[in-house]
């Protein structure tokens, strides 16, 4: 497989003959694939801060951060985004436990996704090095 820049403009689609070009560096994957066809010969782009953050072993805490925002309204949207029901919600939020405690980066990821769904943020202990949006 060629891996410089000038020999993959060489080289073809096996499978078309059709021009190759390479993924986004965002993507999750890297190679070249075929601009005309379906062919592809890919790895996994290990550089792609997913697969940075699946290796974290880090383990962390997660609260969810609420303060301006009305108390009831708050453990009834985290019971409900967490499935875990109001009365364990509120039993976490009055006692300003974490929501998850012992979790990996991309459990972290997940639990942001579910509060920033419902407007709120989570704070994370350890410092969290990764992106989340
Ligand atoms: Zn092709």
């Amino acid at each position: 497989m060629p891996s410089e820049t000038d020999e993959l403009t060489e080289f073809r689609c096996p499978g078309c003959g059709g021009p190759v070009g390479g993924f986004d560096p965002e993507d999750t994957c890297m190679g070249v694939r075929c601009l005309a066809c379906d062919w592809a010969a890919v790895t996994t782009n290990t550089r792609h801060p997913h697969f940075q953050m699946a290796r974290d072993e880090t383990l962390y805490n997660v609260w969810v951060e609420w303060s301006g925002h009305e108390r009831l309204r708050v453990v009834a949207a985290v019971g409900n985004a967490l499935s875990i029901g109001v009365k364990a919600a509120r039993e976490l939020i009055d006692r300003g436990l974490p929501i998850a405690s012992g979790v990996q980066a991309l459990e972290v990821q997940s639990l942001h996704a579910k509060i920033k769904g419902i407007g709120l943020s989570i704070r994370v202990h350890p410092g969290f090095r990764w992106r989340l949006d």
